[in-house]
């Protein structure tokens, strides 16, 4: 469900024609629907309002100032994993106390940053870094609160790039040694563990791994309080998928009716980090053709948008859905949507069906809302996109285009002879 959709022929963004937004802004531009965001939110909040619990939106899926912006004025909490992430939040007017912090390498700098913010919880990765924790915090006549969390070894049926509650994942602490770090961890005078935490993956489409997950780690923490122990929170993560292609995944509501029975009797907060389920399909990418070209072999569409400003085709080999922002009746044709980078791997779209097209044609690439600008580059020396939020028929911009002096900002030509 988004508010991206076909009004005379012609694509829009709510109420507002893809084509007046590229030429008043240029392209490549990323479009963002305000109603889509905060209907995702609402959806997952109401779908989970009776019993206590914290949404914290995952900021690394789209961290634009307004878009945490609007999520923070909906009472979202936030999931980071850096320091630079923590630094966005608290700018976009977030709430440092509804703040959860992730990450296998939290520096000691990182680490104070957060103190001193006075977040909610660091959920910990390892053993050395609860350690690491703790010294900060004594160092700074403080105690901490802290979740663990745990990798309970399941499969998520996702992509594998992005599964992260397996074994060989670099991520959370062994399931098995769980137990014995805890009571290793009640030595440290100056963390306070409060909370449990698994995240399993993303773009996780069926409910099962996160019944499976969420039934080990309850019995470790039913564990952990018979040991005198106090876990308030369980952070279930985030991971809910959304629909690229044919995906079917599951409604916020479905998910919380299978899930919510598991904590019965458990007497604890919930914690949920949703970053695509909210972001996803609130963004478009919208390109424009800058070549057809007929190669031995394929017809491609050279646009003006590729790798640097969408990652997810070409390092997960990612579905994006392509469609023409103006329609025509004109026959289909086989393409690859490529874009302007000097490597074989910068690709949109492969083998699409898509009614012919001319250069000058705008594209718009769907489901760019999540794991899109927050992964853009400069490669090639190309300029970040600028970003637009439609609200109704107001539109406003989000970020700039990037210019060439903002290319060479940070560079110096050292003086060497
Ligand atoms: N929480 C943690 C700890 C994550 O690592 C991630 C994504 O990698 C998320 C939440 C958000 O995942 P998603 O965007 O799939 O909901």
């Amino acid at each position: 469900m988004d508010y991206f959709g076909y009004k005379n022929n012609v694509l829009c963004a709510e109420d507002v024609d893809i084509n007046t937004l590229a030429k008043k802004y240029g392209t490549p531009l990323y479009v963002y629907s305000h109603r889509t965001i905060t209907e995702h939110f609402r959806k997952i909040k109401s779908a989970f309002s009776d019993m206590p619990t914290l949404i914290c939106y995952s900021v690394k899926a789209n961290s634009n100032l307004t878009f945490l912006n609007v999520l923070a004025k909906e009472g979202s909490g936030f999931d980071i994993v850096s320091g630079g992430e923590l630094y966005r939040v608290i700018k976009a007017g977030g709430d440092p106390k509804k703040v959860v912090y992730a990450g296998v390498g939290k520096t000691e700098e990182e680490i104070v940053y957060g103190i001193k913010s006075g977040i909610l919880l660091f959920n910990v990765e390892s053993v050395n870094e609860l350690k690491q924790i703790n010294n900060v915090a004594k160092k700074m006549k403080k105690t901490v609160n802290v979740g663990l969390r745990i990798n309970p070894d399941v499969e998520a049926a996702t992509h594998h790039y992005i599964t992260t509650g397996k074994k060989e994942n670099k991520f959370g602490i062994d399931i098995e040694l769980a137990t014995t770090l805890f009571t290793e961890a009640r030595k440290f005078k100056h963390v306070n563990i409060k909370a449990v935490d698994m995240h399993i993956g993303s773009q996780i489409t069926t409910i099962e791994p996160y019944v499976k997950a969420i039934s080990k780690i309850k019995k470790i923490i039913e564990g952990l309080n018979e040991t005198g122990a106090k876990i308030e929170y369980f952070d279930i993560g985030g991971g809910l998928g959304v629909i690229y292609d044919e995906e079917k995944p599951s409604t916020a509501a479905m998910f919380a009716s299978e899930i919510k029975p598991l904590f019965k009797g458990m007497n604890i907060k919930l914690i949920l980090e949703p970053g695509r389920f909210i972001s996803g399909n609130s963004g478009i990418l919208v390109a424009k053709v800058i070549y057809n070209k007929k190669g031995g072999t394929k017809n491609f569409l050279i646009t003006d948008t590729g790798m640097n400003d969408l990652i997810r085709p070409s390092l997960y080999q990612a579905y994006h859905k392509i469609l023409p922002v103006n329609v025509n009746k004109a026959k289909l044709k086989l393409y690859d949507v490529v874009g302007p980078i000097c490597e074989s791997g910068d690709f949109l779209a492969k083998d699409r069906h898509l009614p012919e097209v001319k250069e000058g044609d705008l594209l718009a690439v769907r489901t760019a809302g999540a794991y899109g600008m927050v992964m853009s580059s400069n490669y090639n020396s190309r300029r970040r996109a600028a970003e637009v939020m439609v609200k109704g028929n107001n539109v406003f911009l989000v970020r700039e285009r990037e210019t060439m002096e903002d290319l060479t900002a940070k560079d110096k030509i050292a003086d060497i002879r």
